[in-house]
Formats: C-alpha cells, structure tokens, sequence
C-alpha cells in the first residue's frame, strides 16, 4: 500500500509550504487507498522547540489536515519523533563503516576551516576532501581507543552521474563529483538528516516520498544510501516551491509564511487549504472553489505544473470572500466570528487596555479595530505625526523588525527590554523610539501600549504589522 509522509523539522513557525506540501501527500495517499503519516524531524537539537512542534501540529489540524500515525496519535511504526529514536541511527551508521560505505573523520573544525581556505586560494570551490578515507585501520582504531571525537561520513563515487528518477521531472542527472561525502553521524552522536531521513522513511514504510524541490541535490545521497543499506528506494517526488508574486522563493519578508498569521488575520481554513490546493494543481474542471474531500475525489499528481505556483495573498483573500459569502450560513459566519475573536475570553484579555481610555461603550470599536485586523493597509501619511523624518522611522522599523524576529519569549517586559536596549544603542529617546511601532502596529499613536498590543496581536501578526509597515 501507499504509504507518504510529511516531515517538519520544528525550528520555527508553521509554514504554509509545509501545509501545501503535507496537503499533496495526503491527495496521493488518500487516492491510493493509502496511509499518510507526519513524522517530526528534531534531529538539530538547538534550533528545535516544543513549542514549534506544537504550533505545527495545531496549524495543519486547524486546516483540516489529518495523519493516519504520528507522535500525537501513535501508530506501529513510532516513535514518531526522530528525538525519540537516536539509539537507531547510530547502529546503522556503524553498519555502513562494517560494509565498507561509511568511514571515520577526526578532522577537527580548524583542520577543515584551513582545508577549505586552501582550497579557495587554489580556486578550487571548498569540498570536504576525502582525508578520513587515508586513514589505516590501525589509526582509526587507536584514535578511537583514545576517545577522540570522529563524525562518519559516507563514502560517495569519484566520477560518473546519477540518475534521479523523479515522477514529476523524469530523469535528473546529478554528476557525482558535486556530490559530498555527507556527514552522517555527528562528534555528539546525533544523526544528520540524510542518515535518520532514510532510515526512517525506510522503517516506516514510506513508499512515496514527496517533498519541496530543494531537496532535488540531496537526492544522489539518499539514494546511494539506499544502495547501501540493501533496501529498496521509495518513489521520489519534487514539489516546486511556492512563490511570492514576484516569482522569487516565497519568503517572510515579502509575504507572511506562517499559518498562524492566516489564522490570526481572519482567514477561514478551508479557504487557505482550498488555496493551497491550487498550487500547481487544479480541479479537471478548472473550478477554483472545491473541498478537501473534492480534491481527494479528483487528486492526479500528473496534472501538477512545475511552474512555481504564486502564492498571492490578494488572490487568497478573493477567494475566502467566496466561502464566506457562498458557504456560511448567518448563524455560521456568526459562530466563526466568535470561535475566532469576538468571544467573552478575548474580551477579558482585551479590556483591561481599553478600559482606561473609555468614556462611553462606543469608543471600544474604535479603539481595538486593529487587533481584528489583517494588514492594516499604512501609507506614508499615518507616519507623518511622528517625531522622527521618515527614512529615520523605517530604519528604527527595520531594527525592531531583526530583534523580534529572533525574541523567543513573547511577553510584555522581554519585548520592552529588547525595544529599550535598541532605543539606548540608537541614542533615540525611547517615547520617539516606539512611535513609528505604534503606527505599525496599532495605526495610530493614540491606542494603548504598543508592548501590550503586541502581546495581544502575537508573534506572527506583530513581525507582518512591522515588516509591512518597513516595505
Ligand atoms: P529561509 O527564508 O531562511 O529559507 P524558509 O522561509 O524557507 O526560511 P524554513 O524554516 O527553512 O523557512 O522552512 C520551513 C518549512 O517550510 C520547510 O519544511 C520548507 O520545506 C518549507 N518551505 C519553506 N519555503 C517554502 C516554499 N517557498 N515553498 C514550499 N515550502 C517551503
Ligand atoms: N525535515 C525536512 C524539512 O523540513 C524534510 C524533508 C523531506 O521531506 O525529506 O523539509
């Protein structure tokens, strides 16, 4: 049977490429009577948070995706999360040294830098250079003995190319001379994603690998490894990439990315995944409106067009006016606007700001619009009663935008701290400081905090207010 996979690594927020991408295995699966299945991919220990897996998991249930196994709904092939599963890769890294296709590097980090530099003078583009394979049995074994730290890397052909079969692209011929001997095991043990990619979708079954075109150049590897291990290689599928509507790879800071800031924004889900779905893909009948269960009906990976698909948020919001007008009910667009944020839970978090600044019910409308707001459409103008010249208001934006993309802890006093230290770095008075993000965030100076607006927008929503408010 079909088996496919989605497989995040949750180092940051929830991708709508990983919601487009999970959307597509789960058509294949699905129209093959087969199992989808989401596996998390924590293997880079620092940059993977809890937290992310968390939002991950939520976002695509929000959106009406559903996995058959995975590390909240169980299944027989777990555990699902590649954290749990560390003592397996490494007794197949040593497999791979026992065979002969995988061998140990004591390089340390200086001798590679120094190999890399050398190789630059020379002109030569920097590729690991093959010195663990010079190493006799004896020395290995002696260093080994010793307790120095070694990576394993595996062993690559010199010469020749290899033959991608991909079912959307035909055949990709990828030289192996571009190809690195790729680390497999890492000095603290854990696994690279090549290695634990393969020996999990292996374990698991996975019968249809289906993934975002960037992973093409890894595909040489994984199928050597494959080769290696003596199994036998799933179907290889590359997804083109999604793009913003100037062609280049979609990316934050052109178009929001997150699920969360859709979510936050007012977008309903079916509309997104209905969005999504026509990534590259549509209905036989050209209809641009369908369900999840009309696209499964209908779903033929054969009809996906390579041409990047253009992810445009003005086209999205088009058609989730459709759904809204064509398929709630009244008493169904009321039930959404209070599950979303007209409910007495977010009244409770959001009066406390407002009440101070009341004099009758009538001025709370105004006063919080902005935090039931998408892209508050700024123009230069809403600017223009700040302080600082303009050009000086997108620089403090820009600045504020780089700090908040890296803050961790969302919560009033760790957003105060960093916009004060910035503030005191630009020796801008801290009142004159905050104003342009008063704008951005709120539209007006007049409102209530910015720092508790933020918390109360979240993440997603306050960096998309900033950036919009810096293009
Ligand atoms: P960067 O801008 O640094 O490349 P990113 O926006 O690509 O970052 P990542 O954290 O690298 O974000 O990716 C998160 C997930 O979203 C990955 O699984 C990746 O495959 C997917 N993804 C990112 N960009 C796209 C895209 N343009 N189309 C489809 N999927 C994407
Ligand atoms: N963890 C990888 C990612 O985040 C998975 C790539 C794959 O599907 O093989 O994109």
């Amino acid at each position: 049977t079909v088996r496919t996979r989605i497989a995040p690594s949750p180092t940051g927020d929830p991708h709508v490429g990983t919601a487009y991408i999970a959307l597509f295995n789960l058509c294949f699966a699905r129209q093959h009577g087969g199992q989808f299945l989401l596996r998390i991919e924590d293997t880079d220990q620092t940059r993977s948070t809890p937290e992310s897996e968390q939002a991950i998991l939520d976002s695509l249930r929000w959106l009406g995706i559903e996995w058959d196994e995975g590390p909240d709904v169980g299944g027989e092939h777990g555990p699902y999360r590649q954290s749990e599963r560390m003592d397996i890769y490494r007794g197949y890294a040593e497999q791979l040294i026992e065979k002969g296709h995988a061998f140990y590097c004591f390089a340390t980090a200086e001798e590679l830098d120094q190999m890399r530099a050398e190789q630059q003078a020379r002109g030569e583009t920097p590729k690991y250079d093959g010195r663990g394979l010079k190493l006799s049995e004896a020395e290995v074994k002696q260093r080994l003995n010793a307790g120095e730290p070694y990576v394993i890397r595996m062993k690559v052909p010199e010469e020749g190319t290899c033959k991608v079969q991909d079912m959307l692209r035909g055949e990709i011929d990828i030289d192996w001379s571009q190809v690195d001997m790729q680390v497999l095991l890492k000095a603290d043990g854990m696994p690279t994603y090549h290695l634990a990619n393969v020996v999990d979708d292996h374990l698991m079954g996975i019968t249809h690998v289906i993934r975002g075109e960037e992973w093409i150049n890894s595909a040489p590897k994984h199928l050597k490894l494959y080769e290696y291990f003596g199994w036998e290689a799933p179907v290889l599928c590359h997804l083109p990439l999604l793009r913003n509507p100037d062609k280049s790879k979609l990316s934050k800071r052109k178009n929001p990315t997150s699920i969360l800031y859709y979510q936050r924004a007012g977008f309903l889900p079916e509309a997104l995944l209905n969005y999504l779905g026509r990534m590259g893909w549509s209905m036989p009948d050209e209809r641009e409106k369908f369900t999840l269960e009309e696209m499964q009906a209908h779903f033929d990976i054969n009809r996906v067009s390579l041409g990047g698909p253009i992810f445009d948020v003005e086209k999205l919001s088009w058609l989730n006016g459709l759904w809204i007008r064509e398929d709630l009910s009244t008493e169904q667009l009321a039930d959404r606007l209070q599950a979303w944020a007209l409910n007495r839970d977010n009244l409770l978090k959001v009066l406390p700001h407002a009440q101070s600044r009341m004099e009758t019910l009538g001025d709370f409308a105004p006063l919080v619009s902005f935090l039931a707001s998408g892209n508050l459409g700024l123009t230069e103008s809403h600017f223009t009663g700040n302080k600082l010249e303009l050009d000086e208001q997108k620089r403090v934006l820009q600045f504020a935008v780089w700090r908040m993309e890296t803050l961790r802890t969302w919560e009033r006093d760790a957003i105060f701290a960093e916009l004060k230290s910035l503030a005191d770095a630009t020796g801008i008075k801290v009142k004159d400081f905050l104003a342009p993000l008063f704008v951005a965030i709120s539209g007006t100076t007049a409102s209530f905090s910015v720092m508790d607006a933020m918390v109360l927008l979240g993440p997603d929503m306050s960096r998309a207010r900033l950036r919009q408010a810096v293009e």
